[in-house]
C-alpha cells in the first residue's frame, strides 16, 4: 500500500464512520484513483455509468459522488438536478477529468452545482483531501438530522418526525391504496404518579411506555413521543382489525409488568385507520385523538376505536 500524503493524513485523523463514495463514470476508474480514496479511509461503494447513477445512489447511499466531467448523455446540470430530486438533501458531488483545472472550468463546475473540478491524475491528492472533508461534513449533517428527529428522554421519534411520517403514510394510501393505522396513547394518571413518587418516577413511567411502543413497532412503523405523556404508533399497511389488535397488545404489554416502587402502569389508547375512519392526515389524527378521549371518559386502561365513516 502506498504511504498517505500529508493531506490524506490530516484528513483521515478526523474521520469517524467509513465514508462512502460513489463514482459515476463511463469508463472504469484507475486503480491508483480508487486506491488513493481507500488509503484515506473512504470506501468506494459503487461505480456506475451515468444512466445507472440514480439507482446506485439509492442502493449504495454514498456520502459523496465523484463524477466524470464528460458523461455520455448527461450534462453536469442534469446530474445536479437529478441528485437534488432523488434525496431530501442532495448528495454533494465533484467533477473530475483529464483537462486542466482552469479558473473557467472550476467556475463552470461550481455554477452547475458541483463542489469543484479536479484534473486527474495531477490533482488526485487534492481531490482525496476534499473528499474526506465533504464526507465529514455530510456525516455531521446526517447525525444532526437524526438527533433532530429524536425525543431526548425516550429515544423515540419526536412529533416533528411523526408529522412527516403521518403525511407519507396517508400519501401512500392516496397513491397505492395501502391502508394505515394510527394509535394515540396517553399515560393514565401520570400527574398523580409524579405527585406521589416524584418527577423522576414519572420519567421512568414515560420510558417504560416508550420501550413498549418500540417493542411493538415493526420496520415500517413509526413509534413517537408526541410530547409530555402522549405517544403515537403509526402502523404502516394496517387495516382496522390489525390496528385494534396492535393497540390491545400494547395496552397489555405496558400493564404486564409492575414498576419497582411505582406499581402497575396503565394507558388509554385511541385508534383510527385510513380509509375506514378517515381519508386524510388531519382527519386521521383528529379521529384517533377523539377516540383516545373517549377511552379516558369511559374509565381509562382501554382501547377505543373511532366511528367508521358513513358514506
Ligand atoms: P389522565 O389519565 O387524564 O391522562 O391524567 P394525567 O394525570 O396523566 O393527565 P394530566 O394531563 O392531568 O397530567 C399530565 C401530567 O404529565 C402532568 C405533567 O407534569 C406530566 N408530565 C408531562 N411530561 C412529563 C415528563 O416528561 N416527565 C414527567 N415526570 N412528567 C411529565
Ligand atoms: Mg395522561
Amino acid at each position: 500500500m502506498s504511504s498517505p500524503t500529508p493531506a490524506q493524513e490530516a484528513c483521515a485523523s478526523g474521520s469517524r464512520e467509513q465514508g462512502r463514495v460513489l463514482i459515476v463514470t463511463d469508463n472504469p476508474p484507475s486503480i491508483t484513483f480508487t486506491q488513493a480514496l481507500e488509503d484515506a479511509g473512504l470506501t468506494v461503494v459503487g461505480t456506475s455509468k451515468s444512466v445507472a447513477a440514480l439507482i446506485a445512489l439509492r442502493r449504495a447511499r454514498p456520502h459523496i459522488i465523484i463524477a466524470d466531467e464528460g458523461l455520455q448523455g448527461l450534462t453536469t446540470k442534469e446530474l445536479a438536478n437529478q441528485l437534488r430530486r432523488a434525496e431530501e438533501s442532495a448528495v454533494p458531488f465533484m467533477l473530475v477529468g483529464t483537462r486542466e483545472a482552469t479558473l473557467e472550468r472550476r467556475s463552470a463546475a461550481l455554477c452547475a452545482g458541483a463542489f469543484d473540478y479536479f484534473q486527474l491524475p495531477r490533482e488526485l491528492s487534492l481531490l482525496v483531501a476534499r473528499s474526506s472533508q465533504l464526507v465529514s461534513i455530510r456525516q455531521t449533517v446526517d447525525r444532526l438530522r437524526a438527533e433532530a428527529d429524536r425525543d431526548y428522554l425516550t429515544g423515540l421519534l419526536n412529533r416533528r418526525r411523526f408529522r412527516t411520517a403521518l403525511g407519507q403514510e396517508v400519501e401512500r394510501w392516496r397513491r397505492y391504496r395501502t391502508p394505515c393505522g394510527l394509535v394515540i396513547v396517553d399515560v393514565d394518571h401520570l400527574k398523580h404518579i409524579n405527585d406521589t413518587h416524584g418527577h423522576s418516577a414519572g420519567d421512568v413511567v414515560i420510558r417504560h411506555v416508550a420501550s413498549a411502543l418500540a417493542q411493538m413497532s415493526r420496520d415500517n412503523d413509526t413509534a413517537a413521543r408526541l410530547g409530555g405523556e402522549e405517544f403515537a404508533l403509526l402502523l404502516a399497511g394496517a387495516n382496522a382489525e390489525k390496528a385494534i389488535s396492535a393497540a390491545e397488545r400494547l395496552r397489555q404489554l405496558v400493564a404486564a409488568e409492575a414498576l419497582e416502587g411505582i406499581g402497575r402502569i396503565t394507558i388509554s389508547l385511541g385508534v383510527a385507520t385510513c380509509p375506514a375512519h378517515a381519508l386524510n392526515e388531519r382527519e386521521l389524527y383528529a379521529a384517533s385523538d377523539a377516540a383516545l378521549y373517549k377511552a379516558k371518559r369511559e374509565g381509562r386502561d382501554r382501547v377505543s376505536i373511532a366511528p367508521a365513516i358513513s358514506f
